[in-house]
């Protein structure tokens, strides 16, 4: 199965970021889209270890409450510095008393390359992968990497997580100085986007 079945597709996070970047994405396909805030669905636990494994837990877990197509996306940052961390822990490393903090993420990462003195530049990869999963069990993941590096201290306010502390290969302003249809068009998330699209979407 390739083409995209359906009219309307559940976008199965929570994260308000990646609504936002999904939406725009998707905006010129005909296609509706809701998110699993919007729909109030259970946020499931993501206990896998590669991407695409969680991306599959959130993307059935989506399709089958709903009976609807559902698009995850797993994501993360990967220092080499730090041999992949935080990878698919991303998220955790933003966990605080207070709810998630992603300055404080931001610090953990930076203090951690300091730590055991990484060598410059701190190359890092932001990582996507996107599964488009049906309630009848089939599914399709398509995977996204954009290369950069660590910088400190973070610039920027625009996105979302760790985007102020990622400067991606060939410019020089971070994810978080970039307006976000720049973005969209480069990222780890925009290039398995555009996989996606055209397998499905055209
Ligand atoms: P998860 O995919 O929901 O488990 O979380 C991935 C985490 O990676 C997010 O909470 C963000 O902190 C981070 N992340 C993923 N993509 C981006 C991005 O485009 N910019 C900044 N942070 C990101």
């Amino acid at each position: 199965m390739a083409r995209f079945v359906g009219s309307t597709l559940v976008l199965a996070t929570h994260n308000a970021g990646k609504v936002a970047e999904l939406k725009d994405l998707l905006s010129p396909y005909s296609v509706s889209v809701q998110s699993a805030a919007d729909l109030g669905l259970a946020e499931p636990a993501e206990t896998e270890t590669s991407f695409v494994g969680n991306a599959r837990i959130k993307a059935f877990s989506a399709a089958y409450a709903t009976g609807l197509p559902a698009l995850a996306d797993d994501s993360g940052i990967t220092v080499d510095g730090l041999n992949g961390a935080p990878g698919v822990y991303t998220a955790d490393w933003a966990e605080s008393p207070d709810g998630r903090d992603f300055s404080l993420a931001m610090a953990r990462t930076w203090q951690a390359l300091e730590v055991c003195n990484a060598p410059f530049p701190r190359t890092a990869q932001f990582r996507c992968t996107l599964v488009l999963a049906y309630p009848d069990g089939n599914h399709q993941a398509f995977e996204g990497v954009m290369p950069g590096q660590i910088v400190w201290p973070g610039r920027g306010g625009q996105g979302h997580g760790y985007d102020p502390i990622f400067k991606p290969d060939g410019f020089d302003i971070t994810f978080g100085e970039m307006d976000r249809w720049a973005k969209n068009r480069i990222s780890h998330r925009g290039k398995a986007f555009d996989l996606l699209i055209k397998e499905c979407f055209t």
